[in-house]
């Protein structure tokens, strides 16, 4: 598939797709907290992606079984949400979810401690988000992509951390997944050019120990290899010639 270049027409549905995800996210991340289980925010995700007239895009893709990834401690993604699933005191937890919108897909994760956690554990989730923010420095036209991708690492390994490899980021628009990858580790290669108008998930999975992964019997869930824990963050981010829109970062109507 091509990577495509959206027109304004579908930039504007792009932001609006966003923008709703990004509040669905914000009262997803309030209710987080010991003792509610995952399958309770997986229920008010779908309530809220609905009244927002979005439809959930993750539930039943690839036959994935619900809205939400809801992804624990060494889940690295793709947890899936269950009434059995209770969080803890101590847990991190990264919930990963998107939308489409008048179709038009949006996608972002968060990683949340919950209730208290260890300054080791926080400092995964900052340094996780903060990976995004170092990528994003190159995300804009006349760029390539892989300078994104080795910003991202070269900032992660740099506090000795794992990089997952086993899972990239990716274009999206008409539909959740589209070209280019994105991996947020150096691959051989410039890789493409960046043009305005190109919409890219860009999601960083960043392990406190080893970066490689596997999948367990449900044939869903990626845990570290090594039971270290793992931190997510993503955004859907609009190419242009000047700064990088963060389509997914919006609150109150405002890029934030
Ligand atoms: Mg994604």
């Amino acid at each position: 598939m091509a990577v495509t270049i959206k027109t304004a027409h579908e930039i504007e549905l792009m932001r609006e797709s966003c923008k709703r995800l990004a509040v669905v996210h914000d009262e997803i991340g309030k209710m987080i907290r010991p003792g509610i289980s995952t399958w309770e925010l997986d229920k008010k995700a779908f309530d809220l992606i609905k009244e927002l007239d979005g439809t959930p895009n993750f539930l039943h893709l690839y036959g994935y079984p619900a809205t939400i990834c809801a992804s624990i401690n060494e889940v690295v993604v793709h947890g899936i949400p269950s009434k059995k699933t209770i969080l803890k005191e101590g847990d991190i937890i990264g919930i990963d979810m998107g939308l489409i919108y008048k179709g038009y897909h949006s996608d972002a994760a968060r990683t949340y401690g919950v209730g208290h956690i260890s300054e080791e554990d926080a400092q995964l989730i900052r340094v996780t988000k903060q990976s995004f923010f170092e990528g994003i420095k190159y995300a804009r036209a006349g760029n390539h992509l892989h300078d994104i991708s080795q910003a991202i690492q070269n900032y992660a390994e740099s506090f000795g951390y794992g990089v997952v490899r086993d899972m990239v980021g990716h274009g999206i628009g008409t539909a959740l997944h589209e070209d280019p990858q994105i991996p947020n580790f150096k691959v051989p290669g410039k890789g493409i050019k960046l043009r305005a108008g190109m919409t890219l998930a860009i999601e960083p999975m960043i392990d406190a120990g080893t970066w490689e992964v596997e999948i367990l019997e449900d044939d869903w869930t990626c845990v570290t290899l090594d039971g270290s824990k793992s931190a997510h963050y993503e955004n859907t981010v609009l190419i242009t010639d000047g700064d990088p829109e963060i389509l997914t970062l919006y609150r109150d109507g405002k890029e934030v």
